[in-house]
C-alpha cells in the first residue's frame, strides 16, 4: 500500500483541546494560562472575544444595554458581519484583533463589563464566535476557558473543567482586581440563564471548587487530572 493511501485511511486527528468553563472569578484565566504553558498549549480567552465586540459595539454608539429589541439586536450582528476581526496568535494566545488592533485595557471597562453578557445573548453572535473558537484548532493543542466551550464549543474536548468557588472568595477576588462593582452577580444569572450557550457544566466535566485551595495547590489538581486523561508522564 502505498504512503498516500495509508495517510487516507489513519484516523483523522484533532489538536487537543482542554476547555475550562465557569462563572466570574472562579479561577478559569489564572489556571488556564498556567496549564497552557505548563504544556506548551496555545492559550485561548473566549470571554475576550465577547468583550472585544461588545467594546466594538460601543465604540460604534450601538445600544447594548437591557432592553434589547430585535433591531438593536440585528445592529450588532450586522456590524459583527461587517469588522476586520483577525484572530492572531501573540506569545502562544490567540486573541480577535480588530482592524489590526487588540484592545487589550478597553474590553476590561466596567462599560464593557455591563454590555458583554448582553451582546453575549444574541443566538447570531454565539454562532459566530462558536465557529471562530472552533477554528482556533489552527493553532494546534489549546487551552480554552470560557462558559460553554466543554458543552457547546468542543463537545467531544478530552479533558473539561467546570471551576468554581464559593461566592465571598469570588467577590474577594474581583474586589482585589478593582471589579468590586462590576455587578458579576448580574453576569453570571445572565450567562447561566441564556437560551443558547448557557454556563452549565457538561456532564462529563470534572467539577474543582478552590475554595480554600491556593493557586499552586488548585493547579496541581488539574494537571494531574490532565496526566491522566492524556497519559502524559
Ligand atoms: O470570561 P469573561 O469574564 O471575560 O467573559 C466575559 C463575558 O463574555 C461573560 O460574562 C459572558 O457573558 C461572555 N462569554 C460567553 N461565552 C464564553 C465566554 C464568555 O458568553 N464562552
Amino acid at each position: 500500500m502505498s504512503e498516500a493511501i495509508e495517510a487516507a485511511g489513519a484516523p483523522l486527528r484533532l489538536p487537543h483541546v482542554i476547555a475550562v468553563d465557569g462563572p466570574s472569578a472562579s479561577g478559569k484565566g489564572t489556571l488556564s494560562r498556567r496549564l497552557a504553558s505548563a504544556l506548551g498549549y496555545t492559550y485561548v480567552d473566549s470571554g475576550a472575544m465577547y468583550r472585544t465586540l461588545a467594546w466594538w459595539a460601543l465604540q460604534n454608539q450601538l445600544h447594548c444595554g437591557k432592553p434589547m429589541s430585535p433591531s438593536d439586536e440585528d445592529a450588532i450582528v450586522r456590524l459583527m458581519r461587517r469588522w476586520k476581526a483577525e484572530l492572531r496568535l501573540v506569545d502562544g494566545q490567540a486573541w480577535i484583533h480588530v482592524n489590526g488592533y487588540f484592545p487589550a485595557k478597553e474590553i476590561r471597562t466596567n462599560e464593557v463589563e455591563a454590555a458583554v453578557p448582553v451582546v453575549a445573548q444574541i443566538g447570531k453572535v454565539r454562532d459566530w464566535m462558536v465557529a471562530r473558537q472552533r477554528e482556533c484548532v489552527r493553532f494546534g493543542p489549546l487551552v480554552m476557558e470560557g462558559r460553554d466551550i466543554g458543552t457547546e464549543v468542543f463537545p467531544l474536548a478530552p479533558v473539561k473543567f467546570f471551576l468554581e468557588a464559593d461566592e465571598e472568595v469570588r467577590q474577594a477576588r474581583l474586589a482585589d482586581r478593582g471589579n468590586a462593582g462590576s455587578n458579576a452577580a448580574l453576569r453570571d444569572s445572565m450567562d447561566t440563564t441564556r437560551k443558547q450557550g448557557a454556563l452549565y457544566p457538561a456532564l462529563d466535566s470534572i467539577r474543582v471548587n478552590n475554595t480554600g485551595q491556593t493557586p499552586d495547590e488548585t493547579f496541581e489538581i488539574l494537571m494531574g487530572h490532565v496526566r491522566a486523561r492524556l497519559s502524559l508522564p
